[in-house]
């Protein structure tokens, strides 16, 4: 720490992402990537205009990609923004839309980042307890005095509320903006995306960077009434008005565009989720049902530290969270049907030679 950072930065705690190794050869299963590349038609556009222009700034609406967005969904474009990935949108969220008592609800266990931002942006952190089952008991948002934050599904466990109960906690906090994260929200669970006309107090956050194979393009959405809108663009002005730059505007109104591309690849993770889980619950672990793409699983003859220093040690990366409640499991994201069955050789290899038991 230099003698020039600002006094109330001198104790942040930053987030910790996931490992981003360079060597080749492992198999990467720990920040909820896709396995598979980007469209095809994502690569020919990057390939084809992309590097032309690059001495030019790149469109401030990034006008190219939203239209894309509103085509997509048959939404308005006063009521889409696109940011630098959704962790952007979400930090802008945090910054510019708190109320009087700067109150802030999210659930204790949920996507690390928003505590994070709570804490940068002077927030009041309301953690909300999931139940045993790491699942939302939505009467605890009815009725609050705050902006709302929750990730559908929910992670690291994945779990998911449904619209019906979004749309609960949206008619009782009539006061409150309810922010929908659905980073993951196309590996099976219900988008709050048709609440949108009906509520003004919505605003839904999703990315390309999971289920639209492009996280490292870093491109993020969010869709809500136009004022909240407005109030996004006033603060992305005020901070960095060309944060999507041209190569990323291309490859995310390309990878809109192919449409059948996508659902291939989402329902190709949901089949091999469902026999993963099912082979990992022949071996004999806990996993909780997730309907996104990773589950969270653990094993009474394996600490979850254990189980991913055996599995690092075969090249499988997996996420260990070291947290309150979740410290005995593992998240491992779904990856190629060729990854999942390399994990469950592997645990087989370390259950046999007795590697880390317990
Ligand atoms: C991965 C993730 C994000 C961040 O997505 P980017 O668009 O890559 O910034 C946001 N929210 C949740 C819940 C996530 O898991």
């Amino acid at each position: 720490m230099s003698r020039f950072l600002s006094d109330k930065y001198q104790m942040l705690k930053a987030y910790t992402p996931g490992e981003q190794p360079r060597e080749a050869g492992l198999i990467k299963l720990n920040t909820n990537e896709s396995p598979f590349p980007p469209s095809p038609k994502v690569i020919e556009a990057i390939d084809s205009s992309a590097s032309a222009g690059l001495n030019r700034y790149s469109d401030p609406d990034a006008a190219w990609l939203v239209k894309a967005i509103s085509r997509y969904y048959n939404i308005s474009e006063n009521r889409i923004i696109v940011g630098n990935g959704s962790d952007e949108l979400l930090a802008f969220s945090f910054m510019i839309f708190q109320n009087q008592n700067r109150k802030i609800y999210f659930p204790d266990i949920t996507y690390g980042f928003y505590k994070v931002y709570a804490e940068v942006f002077g927030a009041d952190a309301r953690r909300l307890r999931l139940n045993d089952h790491l699942t939302i008991d939505i009467e605890g948002y009815f009725n609050l005095d705050g902006t709302i934050v929750l990730a559908n599904p929910n992670p690291p466990a994945g779990t998911a509320v449904s619209c019906a109960n979004v749309e609960n906690i949206l008619k009782t906090n009539k006061n409150n903006l309810v922010i929908i994260d659905e980073a993951y929200v196309n590996f099976g669970a219900e988008s709050g995306l048709q609440l949108i006309e009906k509520y003004d107090n919505l605003l839904v956050i999703q990315t390309f960077s999971k289920d639209r194979n492009l996280a490292g393009a870093r491109i993020g959405m969010a869709f809500g009434h136009e004022e909240i809108i407005k109030d996004l663009h006033k603060i992305r002005y005020s901070f960095n008005p060309y944060n999507l730059n041209r190569l990323s505007i291309l490859a995310g109104a390309a990878s809109v565009s192919d449409k059948g591309y996508y659902e291939m690849c989402t329902e190709k993770i949901k089949a091999v989720r469902e026999k993963f889980v099912s082979d990992m619950e022949n071996l004999g672990f806990f996993i909780i049902p997730s309907l996104a793409n990773f589950v969270l699983v653990r094993h009474d003859k394996i600490s979850g530290y254990d189980y991913y220093i055996a599995l690092k040690e075969k090249n499988i990366l997996v996420r260990y969270i070291n947290e309150k409640r979740i410290g005995d499991y593992v998240r491992i994201t779904i990856g190629s049907e060729e990854d999942m069955e390399a994990l469950t050789e592997a645990t087989k290899e370390i259950f046999d030679r007795g590697e880390g038991l317990r």
